[in-house]
């Protein structure tokens, strides 16, 4: 049977093109990780190797999708900035959401026994999506420190909520114990356990950042591409305060209004 009179269907497929001239945030989010990182023996509060597989499949993103300009992680979630200019996919949100979420997830399961090579996969990760659409570098940067916040709060309220938890304490009873207590007492608590917080690895405290190292003028780049051409910039992962503006002055050419 010919296709011609049923066409007609392809009428009803919704299109969604996301508004030019905005950065694209496309947030992925492991689905079910509480139940997830237990299955699969994550150290607590902060598995280094799931944070690191994390981070190379955030870089395999980068490498992937040349429009994706910065990314930030923390936990099970990451998010992906994708240039104003971009015009990927017709900017299809959908295309743009399903594609960024699925190469995610395959690259997690391909990866995984490179950073588990003693914990076998026991069945297969999911990560949820969603997509957010900034007209202003003001609204990008407020969001980036909103998730960095966030990764701050979370891991301070966890390394003490583990802390008792290590130290024979029920987790209702430290769920209870650390109920509306503040940053300084949270300090206080880690440091009566020995705990410098401010020492704990960067990773675990401000997240993880991946972006292309800067083309210096008149360095040579591998394969004969010219500088600015971005598959051949080195993609790079550091554990910067987002925040402050230290960063941004220092990597002015990533977010430009
Ligand atoms: P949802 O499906 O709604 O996202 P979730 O169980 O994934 O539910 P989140 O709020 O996303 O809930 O939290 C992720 C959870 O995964 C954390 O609370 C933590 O228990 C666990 N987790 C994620 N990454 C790590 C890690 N690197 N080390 C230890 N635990 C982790
Ligand atoms: P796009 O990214 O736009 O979807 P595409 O290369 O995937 O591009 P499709 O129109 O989706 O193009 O067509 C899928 C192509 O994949 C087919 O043309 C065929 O070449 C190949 N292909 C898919 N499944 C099979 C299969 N089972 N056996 C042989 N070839 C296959
Ligand atoms: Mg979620
Ligand atoms: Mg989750
Ligand atoms: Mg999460």
């Amino acid at each position: 049977m010919a296709t011609g009179k049923l066409e007609y269907v392809r009428e009803l497929e919704r299109g969604n093109r996301l508004p030019n001239f905005n950065w694209i945030v496309v947030r992925i989010d492991g689905w079910h990780f509480h139940r997830f990182s237990e299955v699969h023996q994550f150290d607590k509060p902060n598995d280094a190797r799931a944070l690191n597989l994390m981070n190379s499949c955030a870089v395999s993103m980068l490498e992937k999708f040349p429009d994706i300009i910065f990314a930030y992680g923390d936990s099970d979630e990451y998010s992906f900035i994708w240039s104003e200019k971009t015009n990927f996919c017709e900017r299809q949100e959908s295309q743009i959401l399903s594609q960024s979420v699925s190469f995610f997830t395959s690259v997690y399961v391909m990866k995984w026994g490179e950073f588990f090579p003693t914990q076998e996969l026991t069945y297969p990760p999911a990560f949820d999506g969603r997509v957010i659409c900034y007209p202003r570098v003001k609204l990008v940067r407020d969001y980036l420190k909103w998730r960095q916040a966030d990764c701050h709060v979370n891991n301070q309220f966890n390394t003490c909520f583990w802390t008792l938890v290590k130290s024979g304490k029920k987790k209702s009873e430290a769920q209870k114990y650390l109920a509306g207590t503040q940053t300084a007492e949270k300090n206080q608590l880690l440091r009566e356990f020995g705990i410098d917080y401010g020492a704990l690895p960067a990773m675990f405290r401000k997240g993880s950042c991946v972006f292309r190292d800067k083309v210096e003028e008149g360095v040579k780049l591998d394969g004969g591409r010219k500088p600015g051409e971005e598959t051949c910039r080195r993609v790079r992962v550091d554990y910067c305060d987002i925040i402050g503006k230290e960063f941004w002055d220092q990597h002015s050419e990533i977010l430009v209004e």
